[in-house]
């Protein structure tokens, strides 16, 4: 195995993902076959992408014109805000395949839970995403940006519980409580902004680390994600950038390292995205 590869984490319903992957939010329609193309040509074989960032297709097209079987690339895509009705949950997801001109897509979520829409229910929401996983068009399915009691909610009322929660995490903003609930129910965190977009990179205790092993901050960051046991896919159109967050499996942090960057953690003064609880944003 060479030093650099990455290593799979298996879900609660037996598929394997990738532990780093490539995140194309913000990423425009026009610049994502070309950053998507550099991350595969790198070694990246795990995309998150949505419909709300409207560069679906641009990442099925970058993944066909790398010649690779779609077998060999994870993709996951979410689903709209402006789509949580059953109905037209059935017809978005059909879109998102269309788009990305696949036949199936490796993971599928609801992006948010949009509590104080859609009378609170994303419970029916999900019991379509249950169909598709039994119709094999997803292979799995999760949800994102849900929280504590979102999580037990679907608990109580699901067939089948989230492969995954993908929520805001990063040494500012550790979401330790959705974390713990997503470990007790055998659910995977997906870690979003995992360098915090930039903001964690300056920080004299990343650095101090990141001096310390040798490593850039952005790596040492990455890494602590990695060792925490979270899957992490940071976004980047920088050629170099790319590359470097994609060499942090030849290296480790000791755990004097890892509880240094782990104490950095501002509790809910450290978000930096908004608050699921509150979070209602509808495409137009
Ligand atoms: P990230 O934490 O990945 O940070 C991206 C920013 O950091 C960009 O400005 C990038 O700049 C810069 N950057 C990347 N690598 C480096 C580096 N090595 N050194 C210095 N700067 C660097 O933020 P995102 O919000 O994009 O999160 C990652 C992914 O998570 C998204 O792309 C998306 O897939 C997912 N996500 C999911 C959400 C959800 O609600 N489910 C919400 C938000 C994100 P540049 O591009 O100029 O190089």
């Amino acid at each position: 195995m060479a030093a650099n590869t990455v290593p799979n984490i298996s879900f609660n319903d037996g598929n394997r993902i990738p532990l780093l992957g490539f995140g194309v939010f913000q990423i425009e329609p026009k610049d994502t076959a070309g950053a998507v193309g550099k991350a595969l040509e790198v070694g990246y074989r795990h995309i998150d992408t949505a419909e709300m960032y409207g560069n679906e297709a641009e990442v099925g097209q970058a993944v066909r014109a790398a010649g690779l079987d779609r077998g060999d690339v994870f993709v996951t895509s979410k689903l709209s805000n402006a789509s949580h009705r059953p109905d037209d949950a059935r017809a978005a997801f059909e879109s998102t395949l269309q788009a990305l001109k696949f036949d199936y897509i490796d993971l599928f979520l609801i992006h948010w839970p949009l509590p104080t829409l859609y009378d609170g229910d994303f419970v029916s929401t999900w019991k379509v995403l249950e169909e598709f996983q039994r119709d094999g068009r997803a292979k799995s399915i999760g949800v994102s940006n849900f929280q504590v009691p979102h999580l037990e909610r679907l608990a109580a009322e699901a067939e089948v519980m989230p492969a995954v929660n993908q929520v805001e995490a990063h040494p500012y903003f550790g979401n330790e409580e959705v974390r713990e609930c997503g470990r007790t129910h055998n659910i995977l965190t997906q870690a979003w902004s995992p360098i915090a977009q930039g903001k964690v990179l300056g920080d004299p205790t990343i650095i101090d680390v990141a001096e310390l092993v040798g490593r850039t901050p952005a790596q040492v960051v990455l890494r602590w994600h990695i060792q925490r046991g979270d899957i992490v896919f940071p976004k980047s159109t920088t050629p170099q950038r790319i590359e470097e967050n994609f060499q942090i499996f030849d290296f480790e942090l000791d755990d004097a390292s890892m509880d240094r960057i782990s104490s950095l953690d501002q509790g809910e003064a450290g978000r930096q995205g908004p608050n699921p609880d509150t979070f209602d944003y509808m495409p137009s």
